[in-house]
């Protein structure tokens, strides 16, 4: 068994579609087929949970009639035969009627994750559709049905496995639909992977069948070594260990979900990003295996927060640090870099929802100094810290202001803290010293 992933632009047009259609085919194995909304529909549906927050059934209207038509056109070029367009068609329509009253009801948490997960719901039911008229036979599965993860940052994968595994053997198929994002909590309400879940999702889905292999289809080669959005020359890598790769989405790689490879590290399943755009293009595999060491990709993280924490009385001083770190875990706030001297302690946090709070506790013994729009850079590779090119990140101190710099917490990831105006030079610089003056690194 294999899963395949698809992400937003991946699924975002009927060109595209059919794309997906032909690497579905390429190989007969059975798969597992876990699809993204379309590109923009998940931030439209943001709006729509916004406008049902203020029950403005107006703005309810027009954007589940902007949702409608946008579906139905990409019906209507996809689907050659008429009597299954309309079907299909209609079944959107109805999809929507259905929507549109529950928008008007009141609030909810699972009203919000069953909006925010439309997109999936109407994109799978489209696309399954789409194959079957076209004789690819194909199942179209729920997620609801068995993402019972129970605890997003723990999911249960027995429970998945169980739940999956009965489906799957009272429904043979060779290729099954379902949709990413959505899931199941441990009150069996509907809820959600956080945004860009979709990737994680294929990985949950992929430990609970012990799947062979897990592919994940975006519309770049594989994960870059520098952000290719800033950074000219970037190229990608073609192995990365778990360890790598959790650090790199977890710091800002725009391409995978910070949580990714976590359920299937223990499990060796490789995970394999590709372009859906050159199904040809080798990718980037993720693996247990270390192919090199050293360094080898940069990336950024945006969105941080820099909290000083100065106390005349011996910071340092033993009980200080758990005082102050109890305050964050009482928030579930939790903490990205960290640094200390004698009378002051600086760290970083990316949700600001309690930062109020926190600073008025912890204000009660220390001065707290809270700077915003900062960007943690993060240079990673196993055992970045033994390459003998690393050094020269440090030449970054020569040109910009750099506030915080996290080197040794692991052998695999050196970090600083920059104001995030001043983040495309650093990652150009960083890229010039690291990769384009990079020998092969003496370890
Ligand atoms: N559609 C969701 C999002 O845009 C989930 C995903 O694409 O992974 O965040
Ligand atoms: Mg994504």
């Amino acid at each position: 068994m294999k899963i395949l992933k698809f992400g937003g632009t991946s699924v975002g047009s009927v060109e595209n579609l059919h794309k997906v259609k032909d690497i579905l085919i390429s190989d007969n194995g059975q798969k597992i087929v876990v699809c993204s909304a379309m590109s923009g529909v998940t931030d439209q549906l943001v709006k729509l949970v916004a406008y049902i927050k203020l029950k403005d059934a107006e703005a309810i209207t027009r954007n589940l009639h902007k949702l409608e038509s946008k579906h139905l056109d990409v019906i209507d070029v996809l689907i050659d035969d008429i009597a299954l367009r309309n079907d299909l068609k209609d079944g959107v329509s109805s999809m929507i009627t259905e929507m549109l009253e529950l928008s008007n009801q009141e609030y909810s948490e699972a009203l919000n994750a069953t909006v925010l997960t439309f997109g999936e719901t109407l994109l799978t039911y489209i696309f399954s559709g789409f194959l079957n008229a076209t004789n690819v036979s194909n199942k179209l599965l729920s997620a609801k049905d068995f993402m019972y993860v129970d605890n997003t940052d723990n999911p249960n994968i027995a429970k998945v496995s169980k739940k999956l595994t009965k489906i799957i053997n009272t429904n043979p198929a060779n290729i099954y639909i379902t949709q990413g994002f959505v899931c199941k909590d441990h009150l069996n309400q509907i809820s959600t992977l956080k945004r860009g879940g979709s990737d994680y999702t294929a990985t949950i889905i992929g430990a609970a069948l012990n799947a062979h292999e897990i592919q994940i289809w975006t519309d770049i080669n594989g994960l870059h070594n520098n952000d290719p959005r800033y950074v000219e020359g970037t190229n990608p890598i073609s192995h990365l260990t778990y360890n790598e790769a959790a650090e790199l989405a977890y710091f800002g790689a725009k391409i995978l979900h910070p949580q990714t490879v976590s359920p299937v590290v223990n499990k060796d399943i490789p995970v394999l990003l590709k372009n859906t755009f050159d199904p040809e293009a080798p990718g980037t595999v993720i693996s247990n295996k270390t192919y090199r060491k050293g360094l080898k990709a940069i990336s950024a993280k945006d969105g941080i927060t820099a909290i000083k924490i100065k106390s005349n009385r011996m910071l340092m001083a033993h009980g200080y640090l758990r005082r102050i770190f109890e305050v964050f875990d009482n928030y579930h706030t939790s903490i990205d870099m960290i640094t200390t001297s004698e009378i002051a302690i600086s760290l970083t946090i990316d949700d600001t929802t309690y930062i109020d709070e926190i600073v008025k506790e912890i204000e009660g013994y220390a001065e707290v100094t809270v700077e915003q729009n900062h960007t943690i850079i993060c240079v990673v590779g196993e055992s970045v810290i033994n390459d003998k090119n690393s050094h020269k990140l440090f030449e970054i101190l020569n040109y910009i202001p750099v506030r915080m710099i996290s080197y040794g917490g692991s052998n695999n990831n050196i970090s600083i803290l920059v104001e995030t105006k001043d983040k495309i030079p650093t990652l150009r610089f960083l890229n010039e010293k690291l990769f384009l003056t990079h020998q092969e690194p003496v370890l």
